[in-house]
């Protein structure tokens, strides 16, 4: 079958698409807002989405943002999730197999298969969006871990004690100040206004509390960023997420850290925007299903 399916799962809406399994092109999409959080009422809305789309074999890639193991969703916190059964439910309720996936393993996957990393069998993809993300394709291949949960970068200590919590429940991690939902609450704490894709202008103007702000982020991001290109040796840097695409300074700190931190033989790899916007993780689901 020469087309595939795939579903995006987000804390607020869910999208599905029809990929040829060719070239990764998106042949028809459909989307729906979810209008409640039950792991029930989510599957009827995913199987009513499917059911809008031209038909399909195989099995269904379903990206969701969150840390998962094998067919369940551990923890998602912008759908209020905990230990979902979500593969099985789903599987039967299309009557498919279905395979789940983080969302920036298939955001990653997508840019490898159809992107700004085609072709490059190594390659570290990072989002810095509402969250704070990765994934690495080594080899050609997805990198796992032992339980799947390999890449976890936004959850990477920038401050060992005493920082900021995190929508994981741990303390200090890099997505407590640099995602988008939680630097938007800083931001708020600390009396400035806007969103978080705003700060980097808000900094540049000359407001001092918003360049105290960017100025740990941008350090903590780069020097994250550098020290993972010293470990993985990737060919390919994908950036995406509204924050950093909205934040062409932040891009500019993170290649000049990776000139100042990252190993020298690793400092070759090429920095490169994500190509495929919203669609990476849909494109990538669909043709990992
Ligand atoms: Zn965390």
């Amino acid at each position: 079958m020469p087309h595939a399916l795939g579903i995006d799962l987000g804390g607020s809406t869910a999208r599905a698409a029809v990929v040829e399994r060719v070239n990764g092109r998106v042949l028809a999409s459909a989307r729906v807002k979810l209008t409640s959080r039950e792991v029930r009422d989510v599957v009827g809305e995913l199987v009513q989405l499917a059911s809008q789309l031209p038909p399909t074999t195989g099995a269904v890639g379903v990206a969701v943002a969150g840390m998962l193991h094998g067919g369940v969703v551990k923890n998602a916190p912008n759908l209020g999730w905990r230990d979902v059964d979500l593969g099985a439910t789903l599987s039967s309720a299309l009557s498919r197999e279905v395979l789940l996936l983080n969302d920036l393993s298939a955001a990653a996957w997508g840019e490898f298969r159809a992107g700004a990393s085609r072709g490059a069998s190594d390659s570290l993809t990072v989002f810095v969006g509402t969250g704070v993300g990765s994934a690495v394709i080594s080899g050609g291949a997805l990198l796992r871990g032992a339980t799947g949960v390999a890449g976890e970068f936004g959850h990477l200590k920038v401050v060992p004690d005493g920082g900021r919590r995190c929508g994981c429940g741990q303390e200090g991690c890099l997505e407590a100040y640099a995602g988008g939902a939680k630097l938007a609450e800083w931001m708020t704490e600390e009396g400035l206004p806007g969103r978080a894709a705003d700060l980097e202008v808000l900094a540049l103007s000359g407001d001092v509390t918003a360049r105290r702000l960017y100025d740990f982020i941008a350090s903590q991001l780069s020097l994250a960023v550098a020290n993972q290109v010293s470990m993985l040796n990737p060919a390919v840097l994908v950036l995406g997420g509204g924050v950093l695409s909205r934040s062409p300074g932040l891009v500019t700190h993170i290649e000049a850290g990776i000139a100042r931190w990252s190993t020298v033989a690793a400092r070759g790899v090429r920095v490169a925007r994500a190509q495929l916007g919203d669609d990476s993780g849909l494109v990538g689901a669909a043709l990992l299903g």
